[in-house]
């Protein structure tokens, strides 16, 4: 799979592909359950078409999870390795992406969840340590960047450090007392979200919500003495903007408007992510989008990244199936 030669599995995004059940609404319709996944790594279509050069039959991922999945599974063998770099001094993405309606948010609530978790357990277990987490978080609706920390909705700028690289200038960054504390500050992205103009459905399907969790540890007994002890890393939790916006925006000649536009971050986060798995030859176009530039750090070079793609397995959406599919299949 992706990487190119070299450094090994730390180079590889890890792929997967995850299928909700029907809702309660498709099943109304009538609507059929298209796509199964016969093993741990490939779903097929498994129904006739009416035209069947549409689409591949098969297609095979890291991991594949089906209907009868619990989150608990998909974070088990699709992120849990990326998200617990972090206590290594790796900086990582675990990404949601997928139509609206197909389970981002409910995958990446669950996801960030058990990796806070797992996170907290494992600083308990390593005493000889002394941990700091730090949590921020940020949306990009329209190429600007919304503090969500923060009930100033003046737009964040990106500064260009010239050690850190792509800094959010003002982003509040809170220092963590505990896992509690951590579920307040989750109480008020979700809050701060909600205040926007725009209503709470047409801002997830259009915008992208960054959770950030910066770890920086050091070796108790070096503390303040040898600074090559310590280490610090972020892992980012990333719900995207609905899928459906990028394939809008690549059907040819279709010339949108500004503001309701062609989502540029996530057209871009789709470019980076194929040239990061072919390889690190050639330029990477980071800068194209502020999602990309937020995220540099954690993309590429060692960082590790996970990216799970969410699907409705309802024929009615077929078409953006298709599409998550290909997203998915250029990403490994
Ligand atoms: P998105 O964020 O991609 O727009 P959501 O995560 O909000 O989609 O999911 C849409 C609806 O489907 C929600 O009501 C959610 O609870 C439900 N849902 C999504 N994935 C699953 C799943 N794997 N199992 C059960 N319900 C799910
Ligand atoms: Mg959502």
């Amino acid at each position: 799979m992706g990487g190119g030669g070299g450094g090994g599995s730390l180079e590889r995004i890890l792929v997967s592909v995850r299928l909700r059940p029907l809702n309660a609404k498709e099943k109304e319709k009538g609507d059929a359950s298209d796509w199964e996944c016969i093993n741990n790594t490939t779903i097929i279509f498994k129904n006739s078409l009416p035209d069947r050069s549409m689409l591949p039959a098969a297609y095979t991922f890291d991991r594949v999870f089906g209907c009868e999945c619990a989150t608990r599974q998909v974070y088990e063998e699709g992120a849990k390795e990326v998200a617990l770099s972090v206590v290594s001094g790796i900086n990582s993405s675990i990404f949601a992406y997928g139509q609206t309606s197909s389970g981002k948010t409910y995958t990446m609530t669950g996801i960030t969840e058990y990796s806070v978790a797992d996170i907290y357990d494992y600083i308990q277990k390593h005493a000889e340590r002394e941990f700091i987490l730090k949590f921020s978080a940020m949306e990009i609706y329209n190429e600007a960047v919304r503090d969500l920390l923060s009930a100033d909705t003046t737009p964040l700028r990106l500064l260009d450090d010239p050690e850190k690289g792509t800094v959010v200038d003002k982003l509040t960054e809170e220092t963590l007392r505990d896992q509690d504390h951590l579920r307040e500050l989750l109480a008020v992205c979700e809050a701060q979200r909600q205040n926007g103009e725009t209503s709470l459905n047409e801002m997830s399907s259009r915008s992208h919500q960054i959770l950030r969790l910066t770890i920086e540890s050091s070796a108790r007994e070096f503390l303040g003495k040898d600074s090559s002890s310590t280490l610090a890393a972020c892992v980012n939790f990333v719900d995207l903007a609905g899928s459906e916006r990028a394939s809008q925006a690549l059907s040819a000649g279709v010339r949108l408007k500004e503001g309701c536009h062609i989502n540029r971050s996530l057209l871009t986060l789709g470019t980076v992510i194929r040239k990061l798995s072919k390889g690190r030859n050639g330029h990477i176009p980071y800068r194209d989008s502020k999602l990309t530039r937020i995220l540099q750090p954690s993309l590429g070079g060692n960082a590790r990244t996970a990216i799970i793609c969410t699907m409705s397995p309802a024929r009615s959406h077929i078409e953006q199936s298709r599409n998550t599919l290909l997203f998915a299949s250029c990403a490994k």
